[in-house]
């Protein structure tokens, strides 16, 4: 047996063996992905990088997985995905974590999420005093921790102690008035008359019209009150019925204009709160919900205080705290906690605490190394940045201790200071030090340097990318003449390429001044931003850049422009010239497939209107309207203009496949006859124009004036090797944003103040510099340029920093240092700073 295990050790695979691999433009490559290491995907936007991880290794390794599920979803399927590949040999089960995670639902926390909760409820139920049900505390004792029964001395009361499931708040310890979700909706009153000189007979009462039948208007006048004069005219009793009247019944006459028809009936007077609340009961699905969200507003819950856990969930002790409490400590001071419970302890219990504590201590480390530490358990995940989701996602799955799956991660560095890169790197060799391979997509250079393999795609974008132009150790890549990415493996620094500002004329075109008192963990703040100038705002994640920048600047300037109230934390703002504030992030454009980049970047629209002038379509009675393929008559009938179908897997989410009758062109097959000839003298159809990529579609277009501007704003982006037919939903953040920017280029802008949100998401070093071009753009048209930033090189070509922190959350909040590059690389307070000397 021993000859045969060195047999089988020498037959285990040791890599991922790819041939023929064409997804998107992919050409046909061959490559092998290392097992059991780091291995890092590198190459320009849009190289293929994401075709190769996403599409090819995630794809086949999660559908192979999913091929062990029943016969049933394995014929869907396979049908579905036809991966564009003819062989993937050796590939685990795949998991993904993407740049953009799903949107949380109500119930999921920060502590659900990292599942550190788990652990807690275990030290609660096991580890705390009890309480009885005549509300004396019994200290805890090994018969607690065993779950069994309890006596308390001073009544004699037996009782057992709750188990870690009823400490749960998606459980049993649900606080029963939320039901766990730490808030409750209650009807906004200003919304149900939103109007008051309207008459109740114009409609005035706004439920009754969108939630009732408009019948209620004909049992008020039943019940009293006139439905003919304007509502702020009525009485405070006619008010009050219509707010607040009881449920009476009332004999009316009524009219349908509709069928025309007269009758009588016996109907119940349903007043407008009520109207809300009987809706909100019945409300089945979200198209219901929205239409009664409208009147409702949410508030912290009164009976659990937001903690979601109900009063008997709340009674046990560790420490003089209970769950609830310790939810809402930053990580870092309960890890301080956690470490001072088994002292407190009897002796015999501390072998059982000392595993618990552990356990918890582990996994909260990561969690702070990721630069999470100032988090609290009971942050709802909705309100966590897409950065920090993907971090609680990679330190879940370590925690989980999987073995043999290959993890693809889609840039984790987003939002990740440089101090934070270290976390990270650990994390992903912890993942490797359990048996698992981890291949990730990134751009920071930091986080590159530190993969055991690399491959490099290229050597550009779209048509003209798609291969492996290097691969190897980072030490080969460095030294390998066609490398793109080895020349800035090499640089230490990072270098200027912008001119830079003297000190002295920093704010020579004025300065925008804002003053706020405190929010979140944010210190009330002054700061001066200089006006025409590229400002990056950096700091530590948590630090409060978001805070400061998108919920107190943007918001206080749009306020300001428009004349109305400053947010309340925002005490004054003094911005001569700035009439409007545009926020450039990296947010999903559109929700469905039927936003595409040529609807978004305005060329659909012409086009159409050019192809309804070719005689073919003159002929055949086509105008503009019938080529959208979203309501015309000339859009695919199957898939009915999205290009894709859905099929629904028994227990999966729905998948979407190409529509298998116009291959996912959106279009009928009428449309691909109608053909007019491009600049190089082809005839193309609006389908296969579609199907183009940007750069493509600028030679095809070469000579419609309007139409190639658009396009060549793209191209200048660097995003030429967009499709125009690709979906904007499913761009990446990065895309989108460029996406949004080239929409607002070319216009003045010397009154517009843009404020970016970490711009530098998927951009390779050298598209680094496109970037910090189209800022000189914006700013030589006046325009004033503001960014959250953590790529050095983006720091570093900053003409103005504000650097907050020193740390995240309570340890933060504060501006550290403000001042040039240089005087920021000279504070010794700032991390930043550091980083930049
Ligand atoms: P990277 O990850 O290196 O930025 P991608 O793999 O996302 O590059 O893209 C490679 C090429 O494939 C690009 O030309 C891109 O436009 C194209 N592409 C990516 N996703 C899609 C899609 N869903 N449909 C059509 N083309 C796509
Ligand atoms: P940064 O942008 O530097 O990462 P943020 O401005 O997002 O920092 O966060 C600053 C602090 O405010 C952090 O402690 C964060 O947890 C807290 N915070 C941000 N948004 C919310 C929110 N909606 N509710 C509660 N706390 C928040
Ligand atoms: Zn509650
Ligand atoms: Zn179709």
């Amino acid at each position: 047996s021993e000859g045969k295990r060195t047999q089988d050790e020498r037959n285990i695979p040791q890599a991922i063996e790819i041939r023929g691999a064409r997804v998107h433009n992919l050409k046909n490559i061959d490559v092998d992905i290392p097992l059991h290491e780091i291995v890092a995907a590198a190459g320009v936007s849009g190289s293929g990088k994401s075709s190769l991880a996403l599409g090819v290794v995630y794809a086949e390794g999660s559908r192979r997985y999913l091929d062990s599920l029943s016969i049933y979803t394995r014929r869907r399927m396979s049908q579905a995905s036809k991966a564009q590949v003819d062989e993937v040999r050796y590939v685990p089960a795949a998991l993904a974590l993407h740049q953009r995670p799903g949107i949380p639902g109500v119930r999921s926390t920060f502590g659900t999420g990292t599942e550190l909760l788990n652990s807690l409820r275990l030290m609660f139920s096991r580890l705390a005093s009890h309480r009885c049900p005549n509300g004396h505390y019994v200290a805890p004792t090994l018969d607690v921790a065993a779950e069994r029964e309890l006596v308390c001395d001073q009544c004699g009361e037996h009782f057992y102690a709750p188990s870690a499931e009823e400490l749960s708040f998606n459980s049993q310890g649900a606080c029963d008035r939320c039901g766990g979700t730490g808030i409750v909706r209650t009807v906004d009153k200003s919304t149900l008359v939103p109007d008051e000189s309207l008459t109740i007979d114009e409609g005035a009462v706004a439920p009754w019209n969108s939630l009732m039948w408009s019948i209620m208007t004909d049992v008020a006048r039943e019940m009293g009150v006139r439905t003919d004069v304007p509502f702020s005219q009525l009485s405070d009793k006619e008010k009050d019925i219509v707010y607040n009247g009881p449920q009476e019944k009332k004999h009316i006459l009524y009219h349908s204009k509709k069928t025309n028809q007269a009758g009588e009936l016996d109907f119940t007077f349903f007043n407008a709160t009520y109207t809300v609340e009987n809706a909100l009961s019945k409300v089945k699905d979200d198209k219901g919900m929205k239409r009664v969200e409208r009147f409702l507003k949410q508030e912290t819950c009164p009976q659990c205080g937001g903690t979601r856990l109900s009063d008997a969930a709340r009674a046990p002790k560790i420490r003089d705290l209970n769950l609830g409490q310790v939810c809402a400590m930053t990580l870092e001071k309960l890890s301080e906690w956690v470490t001072g419970i088994e002292p407190t302890l009897p002796e015999a219990m501390r072998p059982m605490a000392h595993s618990i504590v552990e356990s918890y201590l582990t996994s909260a480390k990561r969690l702070e190394e990721l630069g999470l530490g100032y988090l609290t358990l009971d942050r709802a995940t909705s309100t966590l940045s897409t950065g920090e989701r993907q971090r609680m996602q990679l330190a879940r799955a370590v925690r989980n201790r999987s073995t043999g799956v290959v993890y693809v991660l889609d840039e984790p560095s987003i939002g990740l200071h440089p101090s934070n890169v270290t976390g990270l790197i650990g994390v992903m060799r912890d993942l490797v030090a359990d048996g698992n391979s981890v291949l990730v997509v990134d751009h920071d250079t930091q986080v590159l340097a530190e993969a055991d393999w690399m491959i490099e795609m290229g050597p550009v974008a779209g048509k003209s990318g798609g291969n492996v132009i290097a691969q190897g150790t980072i030490e080969t890549i460095t030294n390998d003449k066609n490398s793109r990415i080895g020349p800035f493996l090499k640089l230490d620094h990072p270098a200027r390429v912008r001119d830079r500002i003297e000190k002295d004329s920093i704010f020579e075109f004025g300065h925008i001044r804002m003053s706020t008192d405190s929010i979140h963990t944010v210190k009330p703040l002054e700061v001066d931003i200089p006006k025409g100038r590229l400002t990056v705002v950096t700091g530590v994640s948590g630090s409060g850049k978001t805070t400061m920048v998108l919920e107190s600047l943007i918001p206080g300037l749009q306020a300001a422009s428009a004349k109305e109230q400053l947010p309340k934390h925002v005490r004054s703002i003094e911005a001569a010239g700035i009439e409007q504030a545009k926020l450039i992030d990296a947010s999903p454009i559109g929700i469905n497939v039927r936003s595409t980049v040529a609807t978004y970047a305005n060329v659909h629209d012409e086009l159409r209107k050019l192809y309804a002038r070719t005689p073919e379509a003159k002929r055949l009675g086509y105008k503009a309207g019938a080529f959208s393929y979203n309501t015309g008559a000339l859009r695919c009938p199957v898939c009915d203009g999205t290009g894709v179908i859905s099929l629904d897997v028994q227990f999966l989410p729905d998948v979407d496949i190409p529509c298998p009758q116009c291959r996912g062109s959106r279009y009928a097959k009428e449309a691909g006859n109608i053909r007019r000839k491009g600049a190089d003298y082809k005839e193309y159809s609006l389908p296969e124009l579609m199907s183009m990529d940007v750069d493509s579609a600028l030679e095809a277009c070469a000579g419609l004036k309007s139409i190639s501007r658009r396009l060549q704003v793209l191209h200048d982006l660097g995003l030429g090797y967009l499709t125009l037919g690709e979906e904007t939903p499913s761009l990446s953040g990065g895309e989108a944003q460029r996406l949004k920017l080239a929409s607002e280029m070319g216009k003045g802008q010397s009154a517009s103040l843009f404020v970016f949100d970490e711009p530098s998401i998927g951009l390779h070093p050298s598209d680094v510099r496109t970037l910090l071009g189209v800022f000189q753009t914006l700013i030589d048209q006046g325009a004033t340029v503001i960014v959250i930033e953590h790529d050095l090189d983006v720091i570093a070509n900053a003409d103005y920093i504000i650097d907050m922190g020193p740390g995240g959350g309570e340890s933060g909040g504060r501006i550290v240092a403000i001042g040039t590059p240089e005087e920021i690389a000279q504070s010794s307070q700032s991390i930043t700073g550091k980083y930049l000397r």
